[in-house]
């Protein structure tokens, strides 16, 4: 019936061909994952094991239509996730991100652009007044915040620090040019105390109210992130994110720290294994550069997935829907990352390869 398959274990390494691949390599491979070894970039655990599941999920639809005898990828370990893991984007991630907010509106893309730039509280981030934001020295002086419970803005109580956020030139210009095509509304929000505020809010509803949270995500938010591939991103974790690009670059937890606003440096040593991302460099600067071309890198294989999808758009929405649960995996095109050096994923066709080879 299906004279192409090898009784064996197989993966399959490109349309067409299948190869033995020993369950190490599969284990191997998490191991890596788990390890912040592909590419340097660290993933958080959550991410790994939707990374593994999915694997996983294909695998067992080529079981499913006798392509496999065994799924190599059975019994693999999920890593533990607990509370107290922080889910952070790869850069490459907050740019498809980024690109299809841009799509939804120039307002959601800004937000997701200071947020991951700054790492501001949501409470910070719609509470932010113009005349906080310096675009000729680069930095936010974060002073007051939007408290959804009490609906007011209210400075920061005593006893805490204003801090100081530095951004990058290019956000600085893109700040002006916004302000200069949206000529902010006079703040229209409650700030404790009483008085009227003479200032503007940065992010902004049309009529000058602080952006409702629950609004945001529900009218704009959550689809945009499900579109990017993204569903279950919060906004908080976009200071999960610039948290964990800092640590992984090299700012000193002490550092990270004080731009995050943490009362006590010990709440940001949460992030401090990331720094291990940094131990491969360590063992390039020792030992050369390791050769590993089986090694996937996260931005080398979103890379890949966008050139596929711009490639042969209805296989890779296919794709996009079997990943998203709306589509029978067996039924859709496949995705599996193969050996190489560049781009590791290739779309294939289990269901036609069985009913070609039947
Ligand atoms: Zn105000």
């Amino acid at each position: 019936m299906h004279d192409a398959v090898e009784p064996d274990h197989a993966v399959a390494q490109r349309p067409g061909e299948i190869r033995p691949a020993p369950d190490a390599q599969v284990h191997g491979w998490r191991r890596t994952l788990v390890a912040g070894r592909c590419g340097g970039v660290v993933f958080a655990p959550r991410t790994i094991n939707k990374i593994v599941t999915t694997f996983g999920t294909t695998l067992r639809g080529a079981v499913d239509e006798r392509l496999l005898a065994v799924s190599p990828s059975a019994g693999i370990k999920l890593e533990t996730v607990t509370a107290d893991d922080e889910y952070f984007m790869t850069r490459a991630e907050a740019a498809r991100f980024r690109e299809v907010a841009a799509e939804d509106s120039e307002l959601l893309d800004l937000l997701i652009d200071i947020g991951t730039e700054t790492g501001l509280r949501w409470g910070e981030l719609v509470g932010l007044h113009l005349e906080r934001v310096d675009t000729k020295r680069l930095v936010i002086q974060v002073q007051e915040v939007w408290d959804k419970h009490s609906s007011e803005i209210k400075p920061y109580p005593k006893g805490r620090r204003r801090r100081g956020v530095p951004f990058t030139k290019r956000l600085g210009g893109r700040l002006d040019d916004y302000v200069k095509r949206n000529p902010p509304k006079r703040c229209r929000a409650r700030h404790r105390g009483g008085g009227r505020c003479t200032g503007a809010l940065l992010l902004a509803s049309k009529v000058g109210t602080p952006l409702n949270y629950g609004n945001v995500r529900r009218r704009h938010w959550d689809s945009v992130a499900e579109r990017a591939g993204l569903a279950g991103v919060t906004p908080h974790d976009m200071r999960h994110t610039y948290a964990s690009w800092l640590i992984q670059d090299g700012a000193g937890i002490e550092t990270v720290s004080a731009l995050l606003g943490h009362k006590s440096w010990t709440t940001t040593m949460r992030y401090a294994h990331l720094a291990d991302a940094r131990w491969a460099q360590v063992r390039d600067i020792i030992g050369g550069p390791e050769q590993t071309p089986d090694e996937l890198s996260s931005d080398a294989i979103a890379k890949a997935v966008r050139a596929l999808a711009e490639a042969e758009p209805e296989r890779w929405a296919a794709v996009a829907a079997a990943l998203d649960g709306e589509q029978d995996p067996i039924s859709a095109p496949i995705l599996l990352p193969s050996g190489g050096t560049e781009g590791s994923v290739k779309i294939i066709d289990l269901a036609s390869r069985s009913r070609s080879a039947g």
